[in-house]
């Protein structure tokens, strides 16, 4: 199962990712919004690990959660900054009573970041958002759920559906956010909210595996 020990090593394999990935991210954002992704959701994770790595840093998932939430909303401006805000604190929520993570809670815990960012910023499938990889990657999660009690094997699925699904907002028409704007011409490029959460998921999944 997945132990605070265990979550804090998954954080910073996130956070690792991201940085590693940034320029990849804002190259994305570049061809449909303004250019800013990779740098906010750097932003993001440094103040998140800060916290995690604060000498009265919280020692529960759900309080780890709390934190990132808070450390998301405060540093960055950017959309992703209250998306996230509301992904981690929902998600928290969902696990609240546990001290370890099992394959259900964890199914849990994406579903709840999924729906913590769709309540804070209500788009639908489709709309070419990282909702569409959020959406999937609980959805697959769940699924696997039913043929396998691994973590690793549910981590697994949730990053393959974020992969999926960042591909297919490739073809969708935005109807969210700043490349809402750019109507047909938001066609053709990657949603790079649904790429970054593919590569977080991925990051979790490889720890996990
Ligand atoms: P900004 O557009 O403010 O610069 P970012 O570049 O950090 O913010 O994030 C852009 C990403 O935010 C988009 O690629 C999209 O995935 C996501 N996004 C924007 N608006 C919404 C929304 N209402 N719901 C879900 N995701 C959204
Ligand atoms: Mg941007
Ligand atoms: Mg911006």
């Amino acid at each position: 199962p997945i132990t605070p020990g265990v979550f804090h090593t998954m954080m910073e394999a996130s956070a690792q990712a991201i940085y590693r990935e940034r320029d990849r991210l804002s190259a994305l954002d570049g061809a449909i919004g303004d250019g800013d992704h990779g740098l906010t959701m750097e932003i993001g994770w440094k103040a998140v690990m800060a916290r995690l790595n604060a000498p009265d840093r919280p020692a529960t998932i759900s309080a780890m959660c709390e934190d990132m939430a808070d450390a998301f909303l405060e540093a960055v401006g950017a959309s992703a900054g209250p998306l996230y805000g509301s992904a981690f604190q929902t998600a928290g929520a969902a696990v609240a009573d546990r001290l370890n993570l099992d394959a259900a809670s964890y199914v849990a815990w994406v579903q709840g970041l999924s729906d913590g960012i769709v309540a804070r910023g209500g788009a639908q499938p489709g709309d070419k958002t990282m909702v569409d990889a959020w959406g999937p990657a609980a959805a697959a999660a769940k699924a696997k759920l039913r043929e396998s009690s691994a973590v690793a094997d549910c981590a697994v699925a949730a990053a393959q559906a974020a992969s999926a699904g960042a591909v297919e907002t490739k073809q969708m028409l935005s109807n969210r956010g700043r490349s809402k704007k750019l109507g047909e011409r938001s066609r053709g490029h990657i949603d790079p909210g649904a790429e970054s959460a593919a590569v977080m998921l991925q990051a979790w999944a490889q720890v996990l595996a």
